[in-house]
């Protein structure tokens, strides 16, 4: 066995033990999530008359709504200006697991393979003796 290879590997595992348990504190942390987008938008009414048909400045709201998909559809949930910072911060802590997921998976990946690569190392240099 290479037993500079395997210090490296074993420092390399430790990192990564470190890491992960960096990324496990970030996921403590996490607060209700939602996945979707708040929208905030201006609209036109019905009155033909209304400025807000010729101007854009004179359009009401601002009308906000939280988006979502499900099962393929994409949903419509009508919010109350007060509600919508609630759904805008749910949203983001949604991307925020995201992102945090995805970072927990490369990062595991990367110890499983070497944990994978030092079990067979280890099992072929047993048998070689
Ligand atoms: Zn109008």
């Amino acid at each position: 066995m290479n037993h500079s290879k395997s210090t490296r590997t074993d420092t390399l595992l430790a990192r990564y033990a470190l890491n992960f348990v960096g990324l496990k504190r970030e996921f403590d942390e996490l607060r209700y999530f939602c996945k979707g987008t708040v929208l905030k938008r201006m609209m036109k009414c019905g009155q033909q008359r209304c400025g807000c048909h010729t101007d854009p400045t004179k359009r009401h709201g601002p009308y906000f709504e939280w988006t979502y998909k499900e099962k393929g559809k994409t949903l419509n949930v009508r919010l109350h200006p007060e509600e919508a910072p609630v759904y805008e911060a749910a949203t983001q802590q949604y991307r925020k697991l995201k992102s945090l997921l995805l970072r927990m998976e490369g990062l595991s990946r990367k110890a499983i393979f070497r944990f994978a690569r030092k079990a067979r190392v280890e099992k072929s240099h047993l048998s070689n003796r």
